[in-house]
């Protein structure tokens, strides 16, 4: 394909878990493309495989600062995901996502670029509502431990709807449900990641509570998918809308699976609540099944096969 046919996509958070899915995704479809990151939770590592493609850039670079290219598109997913790591420095947090948004949008204004925020379930807070549906306001506390994270990405949705009645920018919000699969870091303290490492190590698995809070788990490739057809779809569907799959587990059912899926001999030990944790989440989908006729397909145990052998494989470098 000639390079001027060439969509050039840039993306925040390239890096990262999620970004470097997405960066692979979208070169293999014949895009150029632009991963941008500060490496802070993300590395180049994520990205080796895909630096000798010449239709790929990566840019060391802090969305809370501006930025000048020229793009077509920009999915803006540069913010730590996991509570380790957007609580390490909960002010940067913050900055990330509203100074983030607003540089993102004063390049997706100037540039005509359509832009996709990676928004997340954690706007709804401690539901009361469930399943969550886009319609919902959440319950948010906005002085805990969590809301570094919960308001940022709130704040950031709020950017993107007001860019869009004051400036018309074709924006695209996706409300992303818990997501996992290989490349996940492995210190980032996510429930996935954590069991699953506990388990291989046959070190204790850490429930915190009692287990019984939910999660509904989406595999990595999937989620990607469900983003590039939110950013392909018309200019009329702005979001938000929810991208997770809505099977949903207890935290201690998961952890069972793990344990019985590695064969492992980890016992199940019960440590305190962290502040604020989501009793229950559980994506409602309609919408993308509706306009994007998007919905996850993979099964708990299969994304969790692919993600065991992932870590099985880092233990064993
Ligand atoms: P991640 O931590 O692996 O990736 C985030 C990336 O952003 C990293 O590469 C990090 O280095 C980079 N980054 C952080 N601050 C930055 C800054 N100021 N400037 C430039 N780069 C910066 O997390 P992830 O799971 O891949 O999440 C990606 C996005 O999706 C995040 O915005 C997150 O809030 C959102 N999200 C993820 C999930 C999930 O389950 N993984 C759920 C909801 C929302
Ligand atoms: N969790 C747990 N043990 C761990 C890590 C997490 O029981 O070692 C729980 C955590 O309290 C939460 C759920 O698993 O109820 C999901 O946690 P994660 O940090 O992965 O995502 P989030 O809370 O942001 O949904």
């Amino acid at each position: 394909m000639k390079d001027y046919h060439r969509k050039r996509i840039l993306i925040t958070g390239g890096a990262g878990f999620l970004g470097s899915h997405l960066c692979e995704r979208l070169l293999n479809e014949g895009n150029n493309v632009i991963c941008l990151d500060n490496f802070f939770t993300g590395t180049r590592d994520n990205v080796l495989h895909l630096l000798d493609d010449h239709h790929f850039e990566l840019i060391r670079h802090d969305v809370v600062q501006p930025l000048l290219v020229e793009v077509d598109e920009i999915y803006n997913l540069a913010c730590p995901a996991s509570p380790i790591h957007y609580q390490y420095n909960p002010i940067k947090t913050t900055k990330t996502s509203i100074m983030g948004a607003i540089n993102m949008l004063g390049l997706a204004r100037r540039t005509r670029a359509k832009i996709m925020q990676a928004s997340t379930s954690e706007v709804y807070g401690d539901p009361q509502v469930h399943p969550q549906t886009e319609s919902y306001w959440g319950n948010v506390n906005p002085i805990g431990p969590r809301s570094c994270y919960d308001e940022g990405k709130r704040c950031a949705e709020t950017l993107f709807f007001d860019y869009y009645r004051e400036h018309q920018i074709p924006i695209k919000v996706a409300r992303i449900f818990n997501t996992y699969g290989p490349r996940m870091h492995p210190a980032d303290g996510r429930v996935v990641s954590n069991f699953i490492l506990q388990a291989l190590q046959g070190e204790d698995i850490t429930l915190y509570g009692d287990g019984s809070q939910t999660r509904s788990f989406c595999y990595v490739d999937e989620m990607v998918d469900g983003f590039i057809r939110l950013m392909n779809s018309g200019d009329d569907l702005t979001g938000p809308v929810n991208l997770g799959n809505p099977d949903e587990f207890t935290i201690r059912e998961l952890a069972e699976k793990v344990v019985a899926m590695t064969g492992s001999k980890s016992k199940l030990v019960c440590k305190p609540l962290p502040h604020d944790d989501p009793k229950q989440r559980q994506p409602d989908i309609t919408l993308a099944r509706e306009k994007l006729d998007w919905q996850p397909a993979i099964k708990l145990e299969e994304g969790l096969q692919k993600t065991i052998e992932h870590f099985d494989a880092l233990l064993k470098q």
